[in-house]
């Protein structure tokens, strides 16, 4: 058990400041499932009601003093904006991918700070003002695509989360949230600090604020002339990534192209609506979902449909393999 730290009201200030985008929020569950042994995060409520707590001065206090540990949403949804990027990373090799990324953000004179966390880390980017979510993705996406980084979500397991993970989103949604740093991960039962300052909440906020925050100006800069079609390109890139491997017997019967057909052809992609979006009335252009022609495996919603989404969408959902 950590010595108590107590949290200043200058530093819960700053902390809301840095990474509070909006009031929803979700806890990470102080015992673990018992089936997993993970902890879980869910939306808490009011004692004894259905509804849902906001964010205040009080809950972050707590989560820095480490009484409760809250995960943050990066969009909000009346501006589609966000206040930061956070590029999780927790596969084997991953801090070598976080590391070639951060280098790479610095030759933009981009200041990004590197949290620890249990397997791999955390890379985060700040922002001058609240910046378009969907801005934000071409910029990462583009990024790791020309260094190779693998993207989660291609078909393959492994590979970096990039928060916000959807361009945009409706009123009543929230999308992805990710633990908000310099509380006790649950899980692993203790703190993940910043490489950049010692380990105190003042020196590693006061760290935090010293970053250079990167204006919409910049942004548009980096991502002008770019769109969507160089970030699926990366599905090309994960397939040629891959060891060739001998068909799976069993199991993977799964025929995307019977379901959505081809879509038009975009470089190595067909390019058409997603069905996980379409249910939901998104993507009326129909340019979302792109599919890898030579290996059709390899498919990738730009909204940040996941495949569990399309697969339940299409009517077959993915059947997770129950442990004996
Ligand atoms: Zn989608």
């Amino acid at each position: 058990m950590e010595t108590t730290i107590t949290a200043t009201w200058q530093v819960v200030e700053d902390y809301q400041r840095l990474f509070v985008n909006r009031r929803a929020y979700t806890m990470q569950s102080m015992r673990p499932c018992p089936e997993s042994g993970r902890h879980y995060y869910f939306r808490p409520n009011k004692k004894g009601s259905d509804i849902p707590l906001m964010l205040t001065d009080e809950t972050i206090r707590q989560h820095l003093e480490g009484k409760i540990t809250v995960g943050l949403y990066a969009i909000n949804p009346s501006t589609q904006r966000c206040k930061w990027v956070a590029i999780d990373a927790d596969y084997k090799n991953s801090m070598e991918d976080l590391l070639k990324l951060q280098y790479h953000l610095t030759q933009d004179r981009v200041d990004p700070a590197l949290e620890m966390s249990k397997r791999g880390g955390h890379l985060w980017i700040f922002l001058a003002t609240p910046l378009l979510a969907r801005e934000c993705r071409i910029y990462i996406h583009d990024l790791a695509l020309r260094l190779g980084v693998p993207v989660k979500g291609t078909g393959l397991a492994d590979g970096i989360e990039v928060f916000p993970k959807h361009d945009a989103i409706c009123a009543g949604e929230f999308g992805n949230a990710i633990r908000g740093p310099l509380g006790i991960h649950r899980g692993a039962n203790r703190r993940f600090w910043f490489y950049g300052a010692d380990y105190t909440l003042e020196d590693q906020i006061a760290y935090l604020n010293r970053l250079r925050k990167v204006t919409e100006e910049e942004l548009r800069r980096f991502i002008a002339g770019k769109d969507r079609p160089a970030a699926v390109a990366s599905l090309a890139q994960l397939r040629d990534s891959l060891p060739q491997r001998r068909q799976r017997s069993g199991g993977s019967d799964f025929r995307i192209l019977a379901h959505v057909g081809g879509g038009r052809k975009v470089g190595r992609n067909y390019i058409t609506r997603c069905p996980s979006c379409a249910d939901s009335g998104h993507d009326r252009v129909g340019d979302n979902l792109a599919i890898l022609i030579e290996d059709p495996r390899f498919y990738k919603c730009w909204a940040g449909c996941t495949k569990e989404m399309i697969r339940a969408a299409l009517g077959c959902p993915i059947r997770v393999r129950s442990s004996a």
